[in-house]
């Protein structure tokens, strides 16, 4: 089934009196939400006791978990030590998500500033590969690692990169960012034909089942010549992509994807925008798109 929820917690959650993530799964299930990506984003400092409480809550609300790794991994560093550090990073996110019952964990593989964009590819999927490698050692390898596709420009993760990263073990699925999509191609995404182009490049690479159940990260977002600058909340329409596209799409090809808003403080309210928006193509039953579908 497809799935929509947040990335990380909503100020709302706060203001309402909430205080531990372990309250989340429940309160993402009373707004009609049934998916939530845990944030160790600056670093993996959950307890083992904590994430197994969000494991039970998630499972009696029906909340699909992931978790996103810390965002100074970088499998693409010049440095040994460093990339050695970053296949640690994405073996302690692993063991978190396992703790929680999470099925993925989103990852961004690395930076290529300061070096060469081939050599940067090349030398973060021979670590990624080391990571799965040792992941599997640790009985972590039913856990899903998601490569995102990521919106500056210096950042190695453009959607060829993560695509062809993709291909080289079965069991990685392709964080489809479509704000850092939107970012990289300087505001890319504005007809259905643009977010079909993506989707069709994603079957392309790596057959329709993976395409059937990729990860996605939605927002809107303010880029600059460098790329992203800021996710913004759904209702500044000065800022793309629509999902309304994407959505009709999802429908019509029958797609699966967990769905993770990143909006900037709403990220849940806006969640349910998302999901609110793609139940009203599927009520449409597709109708009044030309696009066909062999699947
Ligand atoms: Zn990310």
């Amino acid at each position: 089934m497809i799935r929509f929820g947040p990335s990380g917690n909503s100020e709302s959650f706060y203001e309402q009196g909430n205080k531990s993530s372990v309250q989340m799964p429940g309160w993402l299930n009373r707004m009609g939400l049934n998916a939530y990506e845990y944030q160790c984003s600056r670093g993996v400092n959950i307890d083992e006791a904590v994430a197994g409480r969000i494991g039970e809550q998630a499972a009696i609300n029906d909340v699909f978990l992931s978790v996103h790794a810390p965002y100074y991994i970088n499998l693409a560093s010049p440095e040994e030590e460093k990339r050695n550090n970053s296949i640690n990073y994405i073996i302690d996110t692993m063991k978190a998500a396992k703790w929680m019952g999470a099925k993925r964990i989103v990852v961004h593989t690395g930076s290529c500033g300061k070096v060469d964009r081939k050599w940067a590819f090349n030398t973060a999927s021979a670590a990624l590969m080391e990571a799965i490698r040792q992941c599997d050692r640790l009985g972590l390898g039913d856990i899903a690692i998601c490569p995102e596709v990521l919106g500056k420009m210096n950042q190695l993760g453009n959607l060829d990169e993560i695509l062809e990263m993709c291909r080289l073990d079965e069991r990685l699925i392709p964080t489809i960012d479509f704000a850092h999509l939107h970012a990289r191609g300087m505001g890319c995404l504005n007809t259905s034909d643009d977010f079909e182009g993506v989707l069709n490049k994603i079957e392309a690479a790596l057959g329709y089942q993976r395409l059937k159940h990729i990860h996605i990260h939605f927002s809107r977002v303010e880029f600059t010549a460098g790329g992203e600058k800021r996710h913004c909340c759904y209702d500044d329409v000065r800022f793309g992509p629509d999902f309304e596209f994407l959505a009709e799409l999802l429908y019509i090809k029958r797609m699966e994807p967990v769905i993770i808003c990143e909006s900037r403080g709403s990220m849940a309210e806006d969640a349910l925008k998302l999901k609110n928006i793609y139940e009203k193509h599927a009520a449409r039953g597709g109708i009044g798109c030309e696009k066909g579908f062999d699947h």
